[in-house]
């Protein structure tokens, strides 16, 4: 079991198991979104998430056509899981929410043609130039 939660602890999300993937997305509504270079989330079944506090989304539609929804802490502003509409069954949680630095590194870096010249990952990490649909 691990728990994600925002700056100010308002919103927590409780997760159980382990991400069925772990990615990490260099592009540019990423990298604004989250104010650093890359977004960092593990992929849990929506199902397995307990969210607890009040919680705010902004929904953001992507050149696909398909939308991306992140849910933030209406006082802190962090943003501490998203949705997807084209992975109904799907949640993602950021990775840098939990209180655990032995979290898997990304298996993969989606804009990797888009991230900032001076980012090395791990040699395990796939770097992908773009990111499928
Ligand atoms: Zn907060
Ligand atoms: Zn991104």
């Amino acid at each position: 079991m691990r728990t994600a939660r925002c700056v100010c602890g308002q919103l927590s999300v409780d997760v159980e198991g382990d991400p069925s993937g772990v990615y990490a997305c260099s592009c540019k509504k990423c990298q604004r979104g989250s104010g650093s270079a890359f977004s960092y989330a593990g992929q849990f079944k929506k199902a397995a998430l307990k969210v607890s506090g009040e919680h705010k989304a902004y929904r953001d539609t992507g050149e696909s056509g398909n939308w991306t929804e992140g849910h933030f802490c209406p006082a802190c502003g962090a943003t501490v899981f998203s949705l997807f509409q084209n992975m109904p069954e799907e949640a993602i949680v950021s990775a840098g929410c939990f209180e655990d630095s032995s979290f898997a590194p990304p298996q993969i870096l989606f804009w990797a043609s888009r991230r900032h010249e001076w980012l090395k990952l791990p040699d395990s990490t796939q770097l992908l130039d773009t990111q499928p649909d």
